[in-house]
């Protein structure tokens, strides 16, 4: 199925059931993080092949919707089954192009096989509601009804699940699906897409494109494409809500973040220690739940970064791939270096750097390697404090009291997801609820909801009303109807 490091392998688009290889388009390289190599070209799609993508999807749109959501759903349980049987081979694709460890991946496509399993109680979870006699001999009822073309962009950092939170979804909701992927990773999707395919999953329903800014505005402004779901950084997640909702679609729109972790004096250390380990570093930091910004209360600042800074150092950065790596590369040669330049304005702006992730790299190799990274006394003014840094750079902001703590929060014009860790109920209520956060951790680092709770943040972290996955996926790709009868 796919290359492996020694063939690079040409990406396809998969349009009305068929594979194709495109050529004579503009594309990309993908290389391996964790080494450099090139492992794939991905060709980028242009106007006319979305419009023949929508227009598949369009046309299967007029049949799937009337197949019986019971049916619908048998395709999903046969996609569940085909992706537990290549669970280990879909999360080495991931690391192979996105750099996460095995153990970081195994956990994602885990929990894309997650989105599918509450997929498949759509007959349940689409169920509308019913009242005889709401007048003499009137009887009223709501049904649920799928919408059309729906269309999918997402980021690189969660190729397995991130498309999961959408597809599953739509599809057994009635609805028929172009997925356009970060073109960063497309082999994931691609990998996923193929197990959809041998599911039997009729021609058209789910069509894949790749592609940058040009395939994503062809796709807004496709007058079938009926509802899009965005998830990415901020500035675009913006742009798409602005573009796609002035056409008159449907769109939710999920940014970028700057989670906060406070820790409260009677924190329990060393498990507190571990838990913000995997919150910062874990995935390398590119996460949108990672918590970037440490926000030790009072006395906590003392005992906490004494063992959080001997546990940093001590974390094994390397392959990916390897048994014993604890952190892997970044994505790509570019964002490495635009990570690299966060901690080098760190160090210029006055920060102190008590770990740095320079000089924690592996020692051979051509891979985009950043260690985990801590900066102490950061102040709000600071750009390491400002700006969302999506790498392993965690900034370190102390605070006087919990009151301090919950202003500092709020005064972010992020509110993606934070955590606070602390032994007294009091003040992890007191945070849970003053909190301007759309998803908060009480002793819990990275605060991501089960696939049958939606998903999202508040303020610049979302552009929408309805999150993804849960009950809210349902409303999201359904029409509502009411029908009120009366029979003479
Ligand atoms: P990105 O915004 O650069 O790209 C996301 C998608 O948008 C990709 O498919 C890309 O091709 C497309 N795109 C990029 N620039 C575009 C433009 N100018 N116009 C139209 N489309 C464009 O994001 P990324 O770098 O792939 O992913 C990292 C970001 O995603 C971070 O900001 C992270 O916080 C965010 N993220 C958020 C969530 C969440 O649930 N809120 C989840 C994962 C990632």
């Amino acid at each position: 199925m796919i290359a492996t490091d020694a063939t690079i392998s040409l990406v396809s688009f998969y349009i009305n059931g068929v594979w194709e290889r495109p050529d004579g388009r503009s594309g990309g390289s993908i290389t391996n993080p964790a080494n450099g190599a090139a492992i794939a070209e991905v060709p980028y799609a242009d106007a006319d092949d979305i419009d023949r993508a929508v227009r598949a999807a369009h046309q299967a749109f007029l049949t799937w919707r009337d197949v019986p959501v019971v049916d619908r759903v048998q395709v999903l349980y046969r996609y569940k089954t085909l992706l537990e049987k290549h669970h280990g081979e879909m999360a080495a694709t991931l690391t192979r192009e996105n750099g996460k460890t095995a153990d970081d991946a195994k956990a994602e496509v885990r929990r894309a096989i997650q989105m599918v399993e509450v997929a498949c109680g759509m007959p349940s979870l689409m169920m509308g509601d019913s009242l005889n006699d709401v007048a003499a001999g009137i009887d009223c009822k709501t049904i649920r009804q799928p919408i059309g073309v729906c269309a999918g962009i997402t980021p690189f950092n969660f190729p397995a699940m991130v498309p999961m939170w959408m597809y599953p979804f739509a599809i057994a909701c009635g609805n028929t699906f172009v997925l356009k992927p970060s073109e960063k990773v497309p082999l994931t999707p691609t990998f996923a897409i193929q197990l959809l395919h041998q599911a039997g999953l009729p021609a058209g329903v789910l069509n894949l494109v790749h592609g940058g800014k040009p395939a994503v505005d062809a796709l807004l402004h496709h007058p079938l494409v009926k509802a899009v779901s965005f998830v990415g950084s901020t500035p675009v997640a913006k742009y798409i809500y602005t573009t796609a909702a002035a056409e008159g679609k449907r769109v939710q729109a999920l940014g970028g973040a700057k989670n906060h972790l406070i820790v409260m004096p009677d924190a329990d250390m060393p498990k507190t220690v571990d838990a913000i380990i995997g919150s910062a570093f874990g995935a390398a930091g590119e996460r949108c739940l990672a918590g970037s910004v440490l926000v030790p209360v009072g006395d906590a600042a003392g005992p906490l970064l004494e063992l959080l800074v001997a546990r940093t150092k001590s974390l094994t950065v390397g392959d990916g791939s390897q048994a014993g790596t604890e952190m892997g590369p970044l994505v790509t040669s570019d964002h490495c270096r635009r990570v690299t330049g966060y901690v080098e304005k760190g160090v210029a702006e006055g920060a102190v750097p008590l770990v740095d992730g320079r000089q924690n790299t592996p020692a051979s190799g051509e891979g985009y390697f950043l260690g985990p990274t801590i900066f102490d006394h950061v102040t709000p003014r600071m750009t390491i404090a400002r700006e969302e840094i999506f790498g392993p750079v965690l900034s370190v902001m102390r605070v006087p009291t919990l009151d301090a703590a919950i202003e500092l929060v709020n005064q972010s014009p992020y509110g993606n997801a934070t955590a606070i860790f602390t032994a007294s109920g009091k003040s992890a209520r007191e945070y849970s609820s003053r909190c301007e956060v759309g998803m908060v951790g009480v002793n819990v680092g990275v605060a991501a909801p089960m696939a049958f709770f939606p998903f999202a943040g508040w303020k610049q972290s979302f552009f929408g009303d309805l999150h993804a996955h849960g009950k809210d996926a349902v409303g999201f790709y359904t029409e509502q109807k009411v029908i009120m009868s009366r029979w003479f």
